[in-house]
Formats: C-alpha cells, structure tokens, sequence
C-alpha cells in the first residue's frame, strides 16, 4: 500500500489545500498503511511546509505548471514510480480536470468530492456528499487503483509528524495544449480567497446595489472573513463572479456562513449547506434559508447589519 498526494504549491511552499490533502492522506495511511508520497510542480522552499503534516517523502518536479494535461501526466508518472494504490488530490478547479483523467491512466477507480477518510472494512469504502451535499453516499471501489478527490474543507488540517524528504522528481510533461500567458490572483487585495476561507459573509439581491456592499466588507473585514455573493449579484456585475457560490458558483464548506438578503434558492444551498454554521438575516420570515440556518434573524440587512459590525468591534476591542 502506497499513497500518492498532489499538492499544489504557492511562492514555495504548500497552499492551505494542499495542506488539507496531505494531512488527509495521513489519516487515510493509518487506515490503509504505507508512506504518505507528495508530488509538487514548481520552486519550493525546504519541503514546502508539508513534513508537519504527515507528509514522508516529497518529489518536486522544477518545472511549474498548471495545465490539467501536464499535471495529468506528472501526477500518473509519480505514481507510476511510486507504485501508488491510492492517489489523492483535491476536488477544486484544478482537481475536477486531473483526478479523472489520472483515473483513466491508470485505469484506477474514482470517487470524487470525498468528506471523510475511507475505510478499509469489507473493502475500499469512501463516503461522498451527493444530491448537492443532502445525502450521503458509501463508494465502495473494487478496482486496485483508486483515485480519491477531497471537497475542499471537509477534512481540516491537521498536524502529523513526517520525514519530510524532498526529491526532485521528472517526468515527460509534454506541450501545453493551453499556455497560461498571465496569472492575476483572484484577491488583489490581501483578502482570503472564498475556497480556503473559514468564515464567509456573503450577500444577494436584498442588498439592492452594490454601492451597500461597505458594510459587508467592514463585516467580513473585522471578522477576517472572504466574501461570497449570490448568482444574481455577480450576474448583474454587482459583485466579481468568483465570488459566486452555489451549484453553478465555488461549493465551499466554511465554518461560519453569514448570508445577507439571500433568499436560500436550493441552487444557492448546493453551494453552502455544508458549512458548519449557517447564519441568515433576511426580511422576510418566509425565505427559504431559514430552514437550513443554525441562527436567523428577521430583520432589514440595512438595519442589522450596522449593528452587527458594531457588536463585533466592541466585541474585538474588550
Ligand atoms: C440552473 C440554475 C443554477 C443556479 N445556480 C445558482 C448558484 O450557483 N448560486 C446562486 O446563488 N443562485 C443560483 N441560481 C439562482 C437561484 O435560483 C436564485 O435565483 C438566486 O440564488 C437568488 O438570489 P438572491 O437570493 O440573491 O435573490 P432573490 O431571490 O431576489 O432574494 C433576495 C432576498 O433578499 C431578501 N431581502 C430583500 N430586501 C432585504 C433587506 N433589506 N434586508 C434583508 N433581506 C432582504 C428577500 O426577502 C429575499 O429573500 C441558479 C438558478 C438556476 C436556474
């Protein structure tokens, strides 16, 4: 028994998802057995910060890249050298165009969007959120090889002792179908990006224009929070669309959610409803997102809101 994990790396060092795969992967190789491999592309700094979490042995390939065809590549021949049973990679962008394509390399089973570590009872056992995360399901994989993908946030970090052995590691990368010509990141700003983000104050149409998202911002600011919008509002261009979450948005699974004047379509939910605590302030008793709120407030955003912020600075400054 092997494990294979690809993380990806940023100014050297390990990305907090990348984090999250490595320590996932330590948990599944006390269930599983076998070292915990890690396969990066690009610079790194000493090993990336990855040995804290589990990771044993780390292969480097100088070459950065972040076309899905040549991670495809890098991460299969790793775990062809490797020997790897099991190859974990996170299910965000990058993980929903390689760890199916990985799966068909090395004609390996696959389950995609994993919550838990899998279990080796009567079998290779993963469970996975299903129906836009309201149910859950038990994948058994029957196949020697297997593919695992991670829902972002749904493992957590946690710290695990490793060698931490950094390799360099090649492989024929081939071309580039797509060349990456500029990288802008999407936070400018030094905000946090919404998939690695453990709180989230978002909002939606009952905010009525983007000129009252101030307060939204002062909100997630002083909670040190990424902000979040509904379909709509980035649709209209009120807010930038990778802010948008839901089923045809970012799926996240923060452990706080505030939604502000959002009414709780199931499109939005799909997007939200695996978030540890759901807060919601809307006007209307009726709306929907009720239903799934830990904690409800029935109020005018424009008049909780402000109070809401004032009660966090008073909070912070005692
Ligand atoms: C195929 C498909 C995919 C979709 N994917 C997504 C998706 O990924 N994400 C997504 O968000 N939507 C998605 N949608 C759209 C979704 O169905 C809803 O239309 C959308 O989520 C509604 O956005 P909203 O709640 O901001 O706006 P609205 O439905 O207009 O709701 C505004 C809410 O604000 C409240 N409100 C108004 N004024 C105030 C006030 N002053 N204070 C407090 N509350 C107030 C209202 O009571 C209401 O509940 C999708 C739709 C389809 C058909």
């Amino acid at each position: 028994m092997s494990i294979l994990v690809y993380s990806e790396l940023k100014d050297g060092k390990a990305t907090k998802s990348g984090l999250e795969a490595v320590s996932y992967a330590k948990k599944a190789s006390a269930v599983l057995g076998g070292d915990v491999t890690v396969i990066t592309s690009g610079a790194i700094e000493g090993d990336g910060g990855m040995g804290a979490y589990g990771a044993d042995k780390i292969l480097n390939a100088s070459e950065a890249t972040s076309d899905s065809q040549q991670l495809t590549r890098l991460v299969a021949a790793a775990a062809e050298s490797t020997g790897a049973d099991t190859i974990i990679i996170n299910h965000d962008a990058t993980g929903k165009l390689v760890a199916p394509r990985v799966a068909v390399k090395l004609n390996a089973g696959i389950v995609a969007g994993a919550i838990d570590v899998p279990s080796n009872e009567g079998g290779f056992k993963v469970k996975k959120g299903v129906f836009s995360g309201k149910a859950i399901a038990e994948v058994t994989v029957t196949s020697a090889k297997r593919v695992v993908s991670i829902t972002p946030n749904s493992f957590g970090l946690h710290e695990a002792a490793g060698a931490g052995v950094v390799e360099s590691f090649s492989a024929d990368l081939g071309g580039a179908k797509v060349k990456v010509k500029e990288f802008k990141p999407t936070s400018t700003d030094g905000s946090i990006p919404l998939p690695e983000a453990d709180l989230v104050v978002s909002a939606g149409r009952g905010l009525k224009g983007p000129e009252n998202w101030g307060m939204i911002e002062e909100l997630a600011k002083e909670l040190g929070a990424a902000t979040a919008c509904s379909r709509p509002v980035s649709d209209i261009g009120w807010r930038p669309h990778h802010e948008h979450v839901g089923q045809t948005g970012i799926a996240i699974r923060p452990t706080l959610y505030i939604a502000v004047g959002i009414s709780g379509a199931i499109q939005h939910l799909a997007g939200v409803n695996a978030s540890k605590v759901i807060v919601v302030i809307n006007k209307d008793p009726e709306a929907p997102f009720f239903k799934a709120a830990d904690y409800g407030i029935v109020g005018d955003a424009f008049e909780v809101v402000p109070k809401l912020l004032e009660a966090v600075k008073s909070f912070k400054n005692n």
